[in-house]
């Protein structure tokens, strides 16, 4: 049985004192290890005053992004090492809004997966296909470039603390939401691929996470689906509201 996940990726949403508000009142909610992993993942700046609400509980937390480098003259950038400073235990790699609006391609998110895994950082890969690729009939296609492409060189054994979240880019913060047999099909062609290069011991219990418009109305019926373990969410993981309710469906 896979512990199922759930991640809140925040964007370029919410100051300090807001993101340790969120942090406060989520931590008060599930301050015992329940049955599903909650994870957040706040802007840069909020990241370490969250992690100090979030100490000694068992709610943790992710970067939304990362460089390769270690250190350097990379102005703008944050390394691996600066995250785990800052009490980081994730870092979402690939989100498609890095893909697409800030030019990150498969090969420069293996160096950061890379980069990730050497600085004991749990990587959360995010794959998915745009409309125009699932309309021409390429999403799964698409789909394995990116997983042996993003995944180049990476060990059985690394495997175990990746996390993967599929997310069409059509579903991202338009409302629309993959249908669960829609959802589920690529899902379990992830879980395949997985098993064919690195082997089915490891695939099945790989944590595939689902994200595109997430909401506490869609999450029970996509949850519902065999190789569905789990949610990335964007939009209605600003509101605490909206978050605990998914959560709290994910625990049943
Ligand atoms: C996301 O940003 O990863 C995401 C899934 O956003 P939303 O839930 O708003 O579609």
């Amino acid at each position: 049985m896979i512990r199922p996940m759930i991640a809140a990726n925040w964007k370029m949403h919410k100051t300090i004192p807001e993101g340790v508000e969120f942090a406060k009142q989520l931590k008060k909610e599930f301050s015992e290890p329940g049955d599903v992993d909650i994870v957040i993942a706040p802007p840069f700046t909020a990241l370490f005053p969250v992690a100090e609400v979030l100490r000694d509980s068992s709610i943790h937390l992710a970067a939304q992004n990362m460089h390769w480098e270690e250190k350097g003259a990379y102005t703008g950038e944050i390394s691996p090492t600066m995250l785990v400073d800052a009490g980081c235990e994730f870092v979402i790699i690939g989100h498609s809004e890095r893909r697409t609006l800030f030019g990150e391609t498969d090969a420069m998110l293996n160096r950061k997966i890379h980069a990730a895994l050497k600085s004991g950082l749990k990587p959360i890969f995010c794959i998915g296909e745009t409309l125009k690729e699932r309309e021409s009939g390429t999403t799964f296609e698409v789909i394995k470039k990116q997983i042996k492409e993003g995944l180049n060189n990476i060990t059985s054994d690394d495997i175990r603390q990746l996390t993967f979240a599929y997310e069409p880019v059509w579903a991202i913060g338009t409302g629309k939401t993959a249908t669960p047999p829609e959802a589920q099909e690529v899902h379990r062609f992830i879980r395949e691929t997985i098993a064919a290069d690195l082997g089915y011991a490891h695939a099945s219990e790989t944590v595939i996470m689902y994200g595109g418009s997430v909401n506490p109305e869609n999450t029970g019926s996509l949850m519902d689906q065999p190789d569905i373990n789990g949610a990335l969410v964007g939009g209605a993981a600003l509101d605490i509201d909206s978050f605990e309710g998914i959560i709290k469906i994910l625990e049943r």
